[in-house]
């Protein structure tokens, strides 16, 4: 059977980071209660929406109907990004859940929820797993104070050692931890102190993600005007990134993490199984103000306003805001793109297979450059060119 993950946007945030610009909103917790509610109508009522909005009648051909297929996929995953979308109730994202489980045929493997280190209570922990969570994704980004505090993150190291403990004594058996590369103000040993320190809380999932400094954020704005506020004279070099990557590298590596994707690590087993489905262009369905979603022929995306993603909802409307159809042509580029990000590579004979075409000229210098290797039909990102991966893709993708 077909497996299907759901994605649920919470675009909610207690403060605003610095170099983040992301459409969500710090609100009153009035707010949430309408939001979760409008997000339970859309999931209950995704097919009539989809359909008024011309997703699936565009989707199908004459006389077909995509939600028949739905109907047929399994949900396996949940995905509660956001935001920060531990800041609801727990009872709360029990009734998405609950809609969820009511509207689909579920059998949930992984229900992840994206939390911050200093929202967690053990009260709060205990709700989340009798609501069905089994996975915690931290945003933990760097164990240095100096660095949280310069990124206008709300948590502090003390956080994440008080919060690991909590969410272990309840039952949560699947952690994962994000780390951020290039935050103001990070050196070397601060980087290098952040991961042993990671290590030693052994997460069993872990995401390093270079830092991407948004035009439109409060540190955007400061380095495109040359100024020093938010630290923005701090913000390490582009090598120096790259440095801390490959220190990530070696020592997730050592410590017994295995690299699957460009950004992610886990333990044998505790690889995300929700996110690979993103990886892999299998089916998504997200549901919440800019959440997106994949039929596997189309695209779309909720609005990103979460009032006006309410008042449509209310409305009975579903507020699509981008919808756009795969060509054969994107989908190619997704194929190389999303592939080459796993570090088990892609099965070139069946892309030329499938798509018709002849990729064998596209990864001849890449081969002879030493950014990719080959071995029979797979071709994969070269292990020690992963923190220059970019230019890998900007070449293919010429
Ligand atoms: S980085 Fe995450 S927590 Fe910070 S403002 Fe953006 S969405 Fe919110």
């Amino acid at each position: 059977m077909r497996k299907l993950g759901i994605y649920v946007q919470v675009p909610f945030c207690q403060t605003k980071c610095t170099y983040c610009n992301f459409h969500t909103g710090v609100v009153a917790k009035e707010r949430f209660a309408p939001f979760v509610e409008a997000v339970c109508r859309e999931i209950r009522g995704h097919r009539r929406l989809l359909r008024a909005a011309g997703v699936i009648g565009a989707a199908a051909g004459e006389g077909e109907d995509d939600s028949q297929e739905w109907r047929s996929y399994l949900v396996d995953t949940v995905y509660f990004g956001g935001g920060t979308p531990s800041l609801v109730e727990p009872q709360q994202l029990q009734k998405i859940l609950d809609a969820i489980r009511g509207t689909f045929r579920t059998e949930f493997g992984e229900v992840t929820l994206e939390a911050d280190p200093e929202t967690v209570e053990a009260a709060k922990a205990e709700a989340w797993v009798r609501a069905g969570i089994n996975r915690v994704s931290f945003g933990v980004q760097s164990f240095s104070d100096k660095e949280l505090a310069a990124a206008g993150r709300m948590h502090r190291r003390a956080d994440v050692y008080r919060a690991v403990p909590i969410l272990r004594e309840v039952g949560i058996r699947n952690i994962s931890f994000d780390l951020i590369a290039g935050l103001p103000h990070q050196t070397k040993a601060s980087w290098k102190q952040s991961v042993d320190e990671l290590v030693a809380l052994a997460p069993e999932h872990v995401s390093v993600y270079l830092l991407e400094v948004d035009e439109g954020s409060r540190l955007g704005k400061e380095l495109l005007a040359g100024g020093m506020r938010y630290s923005a004279g701090a913000v390490p070099s582009d090598d120096a990134m790259a440095e801390f990557y490959e220190t990530a590298q070696e020592k997730l590596g050592a410590a017994g993490y295995h690299h699957y994707e460009i950004s992610n690590w886990a333990k044998p087993g505790f690889e995300s199984k929700h996110n690979l489905k993103y990886w892999k262009r299998e089916a998504y369905l997200g549901f919440g103000a800019g959440a997106h979603s994949f039929s596997g022929r189309q695209r779309w995306a909720n609005a990103h306003d979460a009032a006006a993603y309410v008042t449509a909802i209310e409305g009975g409307r579903l507020p699509v805001e981008q919808l756009e159809t795969v060509t054969a042509e994107q989908a190619l580029e997704e194929e190389l793109f999303l592939g080459l990000r796993q570090l088990s590579g892609i099965d070139v004979g069946r892309i030329e297979r499938e798509y018709g075409v002849a990729l064998e000229g596209r990864f001849k210098s890449l081969a002879a450059a030493g950014l990719v290797e080959r071995d029979g039909d797979v071709v994969r990102l070269a292990e020690e060119k992963l923190s220059v991966s970019n230019e890998v893709f900007v070449e293919l993708m010429r």
